[in-house]
């Protein structure tokens, strides 16, 4: 069994290492909001008191941050990780990060003489918690492989995508791929409700139809169909507005820069920044339903 330190205990991070330390590892955890580091501790992740501290003794060392820019600061710096980590620890970054951060994380990490996988992770908030995320690892195979058995006990399948980065390209391109997927159910479920279906009749049609996706199943916007769904907790998140937006950014910009053309992420965008705008950027992302509403409501 390993030492583990894990930085971000949030929505994804406070339930993965919870597996990891149902799984007998040692995992140190750190999170700037108290509250969250106390519910980590209730399942079995031993509460450390920074960065610095959480990996001094660690094997490995596991990141579930918001955004590149606290990746660049939780690895750098005096205080951060890469200063405090012993030579040669294995850093994997399950976060969804913009390409070109975590290409510097790679070649950072590796002058400073540790080993960096991306390893970004798909299945929502409730794959996190049923420990049955689909991991993407981008690195050297040899670190790529050691990380395969490190995320073993939160993962339901782990692919090897390739090189440095290829795991996060991977994950942007699968949450394109999901955005536009919500926007099919966002319309669906209201166009079925004002052509007066009973919401459950239709979705039972749909799930086992044409119709069927991975956002149907898992966050359908209409409250009482799907038991993960957000609608039914007042759209809290889940995965909220902000990370999907920075995720369809993200991808929106892979498309500029290599001339792909994206007009349904484009909407998709559109709507989560609109949803912003109105200072809802904490709210799930499945809100966005509410523009295929005639009047708004849900
Ligand atoms: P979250 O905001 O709930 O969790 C991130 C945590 O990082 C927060 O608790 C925050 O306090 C903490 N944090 C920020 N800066 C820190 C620092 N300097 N030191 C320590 N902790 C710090 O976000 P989340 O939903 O758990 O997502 C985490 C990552 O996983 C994001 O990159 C997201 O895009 C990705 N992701 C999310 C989902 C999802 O459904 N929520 C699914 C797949 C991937």
């Amino acid at each position: 069994m390993s030492v583990v330190a894990w930085i971000g205990l949030g929505a994804m991070g406070g339930r993965m290492s919870a597996h990891l330390a149902a799984a007998g590892h040692d995992v140190r955890g750190v999170d700037v909001v108290p509250a969250l580091v106390e519910a980590a501790a209730a399942r079995g992740v031993v509460a450390a008191a920074s960065v610095a501290d959480a990996v001094r003794d660690a094997d490995v060392v596991i990141l579930s941050l918001p955004k590149g820019e606290h990746v660049r600061q939780v690895l750098d710096g005096p205080d951060g990780a890469w200063a405090s980590a012993r030579p040669g620890t294995l850093l994997l970054d399950t976060s969804t990060v913009d390409v070109a951060t975590s290409r510097w994380c790679h070649e950072q990490s590796a002058e400073r003489g540790h080993r960096f996988v991306d390893a970004p992770v798909s299945g929502g908030v409730s794959g996190a918690e049923a420990g049955t995320l689909t991991v993407m690892l981008g690195g050297e195979a040899a670190d790529v492989a050691d990380a395969s058995g490190v995320v073993a006990p939160f993962a339901g399948s782990t692919i090897a995508v390739g090189p440095a980065t290829h795991g996060i390209a991977a994950k942007l391109v699968n949450n394109m791929m999901l955005g536009i997927g919500m926007l099919a159910v966002s319309e669906g479920s209201q166009l079925a409700r004002h052509l007066g279906l009973d919401p459950q009749a239709f979705w039972d049609v749909a799930r086992v139809s044409s119709g069927d996706s991975w956002p149907l199943r898992t966050w359908y916007p209409v409250p009482g169909i799907v038991d993960s769904s957000p609608a039914n907790r007042g759209f809290a998140p889940g995965f909220s507005t902000d990370l999907a937006e920075k995720d369809l950014s993200l991808a929106v910009a892979g498309a500029d820069e290599t001339g792909v053309h994206v007009p349904a992420a484009r909407i998709v965008l559109e709507q989560l920044r609109a949803l912003q705008a109105e200072g809802l950027g904490g709210l799930d992302c499945t809100l966005v339903a509410r523009f295929a509403s005639p009047d708004g409501t849900l």
